[in-house]
């Protein structure tokens, strides 16, 4: 896919598996499963996107998926059965650890952040030794003091060993970190969830985060139960989705099939269809 000057890739690091009835808030059942079937646990599968971008000069990598940390419990629990496909999709794609320049997680999640690091004998270490990693200020802060309800999504390893490394780069609210990407928090699914705009010569790709996980939330009120404040995830869907449809973007979700589509507006139903290739 093309984006002006940028060519951009997505691809799943790998399969997960949630609760559906969390996945989708207070839709009902008989109306989810028949978007998304659910396992005899009454989980569904996802994949966890990950998104590379790449100018002449740059080389950014968005959301690194589960990694290859878990243990043997925690993957059972998310019905994690391959092993990450990071690394292997980066080096179909021509792209070495080494030469990923910025590294940004829509919220440190570990279904987001696992990748960003690896254990190397006793140690954490940085995967992209030169990277920059970028999130949202708010999110670090939450992430490294989870509690009771956000805990369970969180694995400071994921994280917290980068700014020890020297790695770490905090943004607040809306910045362009290059010229053409820019993130922005969007309050919703946590305090410092961003999303990701890539725009060049008139055309915009946009990268939802876990406000709209899938192309099944684009309904209003189809909003994750797991989402800490869905009111303002309501507020943020009746803002960006309008202009998402008037200008004409290219769409791609976190846990959606790792696809490009474009949202148009049916009759006042909005619906998502794949672009080509
Ligand atoms: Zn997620």
């Amino acid at each position: 896919m093309r984006i002006g000057r940028f060519d951009v890739r997505i691809f799943s690091d790998g399969v997960f598996r949630l609760d559906g009835g969390a996945m989708f808030g207070i839709v009902p059942k008989v109306l989810w499963e028949k978007q998304k079937p659910a396992d005899d646990r009454n989980r569904i599968a996802m994949d966890m996107n990950c998104l590379l971008i790449r100018d002449a000069d740059h080389v950014v990598l968005v959301e690194t998926g589960a990694g290859p940390k878990l243990n043997a419990r925690q993957k059972e629990i998310y019905g994690i059965e391959d092993p990450p496909r990071l690394l292997d999709e980066l080096r179909s794609l021509g792209v070495r650890a080494d030469e990923v320049t910025l590294v940004v997680n829509t919220h440190l999640h570990f279904d987001h952040s696992g990748g960003n690091t690896y254990r190397e004998g006793e140690r954490i270490v940085p995967t992209f030794p030169r990277a920059s990693y970028v999130f949202q200020r708010l999110e670090w802060e939450d992430a490294l003091n989870a509690n009771e309800r956000t805990r369970g999504s969180y694995i400071a390893d994921d994280y917290a060993p980068l700014e020890a490394a020297g790695r770490l780069e905090l943004v607040d609210e809306s910045v362009e970190i290059l010229n053409g990407i820019r993130l922005d928090r969007i309050q919703g699914h946590t305090r410092g969830t961003q999303t990701v705009r890539v725009s060049d010569r008139g055309e915009t790709l946009f990268f939802s985060s876990d406000f709209m996980p899938d192309r099944h939330h684009l309904p209003l009120p189809w909003i994750p139960a797991f989402d800490l404040f869905p009111l303002d995830t309501l507020a943020a869907k009746k803002t960006i989705l309008p202009r998402a449809v008037e200008e004409r973007w290219t769409v791609a979700f976190t846990h959606d099939r790792p696809r490009f589509g474009r949202i148009t507006d049916v009759e006042g139903k909005l619906r998502f269809d794949e672009l080509p290739g």
